[in-house]
């Protein structure tokens, strides 16, 4: 590309709201072949309500568990955490998140911490191992209705579970649509449950080509090297990092995103409308086909 083409595309890009961090990228994103996808906060508004909150403990009150999740989850910047302490609010419950000590979080599996003595563990199944927890969750009801469900263990016991649920984002199925009719495959990557990426799939009626669900940060970076290149990436949170980094070409939500995976990504969307990812590959392919 010559550099004044170069430039005339990288403005007309920034004026629709999509910044790309050099020209180089513009040449990966004419030729990009598979657009994979994040599903929480990417594919889906991340504003999650709770829909469920239950303690499995007869000795617990629910008020002490809810008191450990906000005091806890207010050190979280991921979209659960501000939809539990907002559930915690509304039960007139008070965090403490200066009680909480060696927090640490688990991209893709939640977060620990100790409070009132107690070894606290919040996250899915993967966290149950962390936590050495030896009791079986029996909360399949709220995944198998394709909800995000959570679950808490103190102790190295299951204390309690949570289930929430949010919506794709308006145009979505149109961004998908329009890839697939640029004859780029669509992909969707989670560290959610298969259950709820199914729940989203579905809301996108069943448009997404390709589905993988229950993946680490370091799974979601192994499938995007094994795919058909240039791979783009579009992701949100501390936990697509690595898989940001590992495409040719990554792009962040800025508006909604982690600032971990708006430094990862070689291009930010100023907006949380996922419409502009085929936009801007238009684009490209426009600036870049007229110049070779
Ligand atoms: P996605 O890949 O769809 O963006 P994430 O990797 O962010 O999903 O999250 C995967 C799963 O990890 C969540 O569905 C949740 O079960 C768990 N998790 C991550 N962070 C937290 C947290 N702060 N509190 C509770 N659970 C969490
Ligand atoms: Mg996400």
């Amino acid at each position: 590309s010559t550099p004044v083409a170069t430039f005339c595309a990288l403005s007309k890009a920034a004026k629709s709201g999509v910044l790309l961090k050099g020209g180089d990228h513009l040449e990966t994103l004419a030729k990009v072949k598979t657009a994979a996808f994040d599903k929480t906060g990417t594919i889906t508004t991340g504003e999650f309500v709770v829909t469920d909150f239950k303690t499995v403990s007869p000795d617990l009150s629910l008020k002490t568990l809810l008191y450990w999740v906000a005091s806890l989850e207010s050190k979280s910047s991921h979209p659960m955490a501000k939809a539990l302490m907002d559930y915690a609010q509304l039960h007139s419950i008070e965090p403490h998140p200066e009680a909480v000590v060696e927090f640490h979080n688990y991209p893709g599996e939640g977060i620990c911490g100790k409070l009132d003595g107690q070894d606290i563990y919040i996250g899915n199944r993967k966290i149950a191992l962390r936590a050495q927890c030896i009791t079986e969750a029996e909360t399949e009801v709220s995944a198998s209705e394709g909800k995000t469900s959570g679950y808490i263990y103190a102790g190295g016991v299951l204390t309690g579970w949570f289930s929430l649920s949010d919506a794709v984002r308006s145009g979505a199925a149109q961004a998908v649509n329009e890839l697939k009719s640029m004859k780029i495959l669509t992909m969707m990557l989670t560290g959610d449950s298969h259950a709820a990426a199914a729940q989203a799939q579905n809301q996108l009626k069943n448009s997404i080509e390709v589905v993988h669900a229950e993946l680490l940060p370091e799974d979601k970076a192994r499938i995007i090297k094994e795919c058909e290149g240039p791979v783009a990436m579009i992701g949100d949170g501390v936990n697509d990092a690595p898989a940001l980094a590992t495409a040719d070409v990554g792009i962040s939500m800025g508006l909604a995103g982690s600032a971990l995976a708006t430094e990862t990504g070689n291009i930010i969307l100023m907006s949380n409308d996922i419409r502009k990812v085929p936009e801007a590959i238009k684009l490209a392919r426009r600036a870049y086909n007229k110049v070779i």
